[in-house]
């Protein structure tokens, strides 16, 4: 699986809002729901047209918690058969039916560490029985202040178990809320160098850049609505359970000050589109 592969189209989705944590830096579990949710058959349908149209697609499924999305298993078992999924997940489901049906080839799992919820001790067996199916053997971590202390001493155990954690900086209305203590450990634990831990840091703004957001990659909303990433929240991609749906044809120039995920995606040298 490698969904950088040339050409490949490339979705974050956002399958629902639920969730079944309440961790203090995640808002998403508290935010409206749609009042009719798409279901999973149309669901399918939508990502059978999307492999008609751009191919076999790589697809971050994301929430809330995706797991505790109704029919979610089966769901995820028919996607697999034209697309490759990443699931990104508190990793509190039970994983043994799915990693039976699916090989890693076709399914990645993208696990965050929750300690609010989670037992460090019974996440990182989870992790570990899950090794395969990891990310570059890698798990995350939100770099909040009352849980950085112990993020060291937890990358240091897991990875003696040979995997690798990600911090994620602590984000809010648009900015890195971390001090400059907490954002230089996020920079010595992180495996990211050069311009990528710096727009994760807000040290690089991507203002101006022309980014394949919106052209090669997008994210999809709980009500199908698409925006070129997650910064932004305008719909202005379109409705992708709208039969016509299409990505821009072209890169366009990014409109935020902070680019915290997806700066992989700003068009460095080269111009290569998408199939879209
Ligand atoms: S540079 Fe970052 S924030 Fe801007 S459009 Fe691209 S992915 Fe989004």
């Amino acid at each position: 699986m490698n969904p950088k592969e040339e050409g490949r189209v490339v979705f974050g989705w956002d399958l629902c809002k639920e969730c079944n944590y309440r961790c203090p830096y995640c808002g998403v579990w508290k935010e409206a729901r749609p009042a009719a949710p798409v279901p999973p058959e149309l669901w399918g349908q939508v990502w059978d047209r999307m492999a008609e149209r751009c191919g076999s697609c790589h697809i971050y499924v994301s929430g809330g918690e995706p797991s505790v999305y109704t029919g979610f298993a089966e769901l995820m078992v028919r996607l697999v058969r034209r697309h490759t999924i990443e699931i990104c997940t508190n990793l509190s489901w039970d994983v043994e039916p799915l990693i039976a049906a699916i090989p890693p080839e076709r399914m990645r799992i993208a696990p965050t560490f929750h300690p609010s919820f989670a037992d460090f001790e019974a996440f990182l067996r989870k992790a570990v029985r899950v090794k395969d199916y990891l990310p570059d053997g890698q798990v995350y971590y939100v770099a909040h202040p009352g849980q950085i202390g112990e993020m060291p001493e937890r990358s240091r155990r897991l990875q003696e178990r040979g995997v690798s954690l990600i911090p994620l900086p602590l984000r809010g209305d648009g900015y890195v809320l971390n001090s400059e203590e907490e954002k230089r450990i996020v920079a010595d634990l992180s495996p990211y160098r050069g311009d990528k831990i710096k727009y994760q840091l807000q040290e690089l703004s991507p203002k101006g850049r022309l980014c394949r957001a919106g052209q090669r990659y997008a994210v999809i909303r709980v009500d199908g609505r698409v925006d070129r990433c997650s910064q932004y929240q305008t719909g202005e991609v379109g409705s992708i359970l709208d039969e016509d749906f299409r990505l821009f044809p072209e890169p366009r120039a990014c409109g935020r000050d902070y680019c915290p995920i997806e700066s992989q995606w700003i068009v460095e040298i080269d111009g290569a589109r998408g199939k879209c």
